[in-house]
């Protein structure tokens, strides 16, 4: 077994694999360090929504960052599909933003600005979604933001990566990092390996890894509830958005309803009360989803930064390490954008100067206002 490669990844989430994918389409070896499978941590919880409109309170920066990631998606999902046979299940039909009242309706009109987002009226989207809530005053439909299937895109991502000469180590995880002259030693339960440059990418759990690199930040978990019920008698078309609540129809026949935000809690399993408030808000939004069948639950820990956006960029005073984790409520969107903005900071290529100085690790507290 290879036990040298140019850059190792900590974490075979959908960042890690995207990193791996564009590091290993550029010829280099890449190997990717999974403490499980790939995949099915906080990536397999996420609905898969692809929201650089609906999600975006910051249009200078964020939004630039994210609507790119949005439209490499269009690429990605015949390149993967090619590669791999994966289809990614990107989907049409966009988003309805509701607004059940003027206010939220003048804020949402705002949005109307953009390119991508047109405002309807209630009768208008009652006529299309026939069931949806009479309460409603109209909606800023997004139409670019559609939605994917997370684990499917990190599989992709992952088995392209491996066709391009990548390692994926599963069931490997990293204990320690050491500094060895010019290279990282990764010490794994597998045995040592050594790299030239280590992208730690391991989600919330990036935190245990930054006290060997010497960094001092702290991600919290913002545990997401969801569940999903058959879309038997609506057949919905569109995914329904509201207060950070969406009901959102996926091509597998479900309806996704997610998803809370339950912030420092570590526990991966969703709660009775959590599951009763999405149902509560769904309901407001689509009131014959009551009578809708149960599929499933489950729920995930979002990696927060303290302002809430990524840290992706070089370590602060090691010019081999670099760190991609905290992508909190967009990981699967900012994944190919962080993927490729890794690539480039590695092999020394242009990267817009503010989005390396916005997501820097060491910004500061006041760079998104
Ligand atoms: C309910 C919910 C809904 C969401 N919906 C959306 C959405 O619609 N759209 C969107 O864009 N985002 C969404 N998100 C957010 C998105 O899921 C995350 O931002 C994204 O999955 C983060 O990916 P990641 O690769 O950083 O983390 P993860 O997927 O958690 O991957 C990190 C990996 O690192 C591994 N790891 C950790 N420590 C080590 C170690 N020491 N050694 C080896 N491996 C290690 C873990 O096992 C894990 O597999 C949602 C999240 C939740 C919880």
């Amino acid at each position: 077994m290879n036990n040298y490669y140019d850059v190792a990844v900590i974490g075979g989430g959908i960042i890690g694999c995207s990193i791996a994918y564009y590091l290993a389409k550029e010829q280099l070896s890449v190997a990717v360090f999974e403490s499980g499978e790939i995949g099915k941590k906080t990536t397999s919880a996420a609905a898969g929504m692809l929201g650089a409109h609906s999600e975006c309170e910051d249009f200078e920066i964020f939004y630039p960052f994210a609507r790119s990631s949005q439209l490499a998606y269009l690429e990605l999902e015949q390149e993967l599909k090619e590669k791999t046979g994966i289809d990614i299940r990107r989907t049409t039909g966009g988003i309805y933003k509701l607004a059940f009242s003027e206010s939220e309706k003048r804020q949402l009109q705002s949005l109307s600005s953009l390119a991508t987002v047109e405002w309807k009226e209630a009768d208008d989207i009652r006529e299309r979604e026939p069931g949806i809530s009479e309460k409603i005053v109209g909606a800023a439909f997004i139409r670019d933001d559609v939605h994917v299937m997370p684990e499917a895109v990190c599989r992709g991502f992952s088995k392209a990566a491996q066709i391009h000469g990548a390692a994926i180590h599963e069931y490997t995880h990293v204990f320690d990092i050491q500094k060895t002259g010019g290279h990282y030693l990764i010490k794994t339960q597998a045995g040592d390996f050594e790299a030239k440059y280590v992208v730690i990418a391991s989600g919330v759990w990036s935190n245990a890894l930054f006290k060997y690199l010497g960094l001092e930040h702290r991600m919290v978990p913002v545990k997401g509830e969801c569940l999903s019920v058959w879309n038997e008698e609506i057949k919905l078309k569109h995914t329904l958005f509201h207060e950070h609540c969406y009901v959102m129809p996926r091509n597998d026949g479900t309806l996704v309803i997610g998803a809370t935000m339950v912030e420092n809690d570590w526990s991966e399993k969703p709660a009775l009360g959590g599951i009763e408030q999405l149902i509560m808000k769904a309901k407001g939004m689509l009131p014959s989803i009551e009578r809708m069948k149960i599929a499933s639950f489950w729920a995930g820990l979002r990696p927060k930064t303290f302002d809430g956006k990524p840290f992706i960029g070089f370590h602060p005073e090691q010019d081999h390490v670099l760190v991609a984790a905290g992508h909190f409520r967009n990981g699967i969107l900012l994944a190919p954008s962080t993927g490729q903005m890794i690539r480039d900071l590695i092999l020394g290529k242009q990267v817009r100067k503010d989005w390396v100085d916005a997501f820097k690790i060491d910004r500061k507290n006041d760079v998104f206002v």
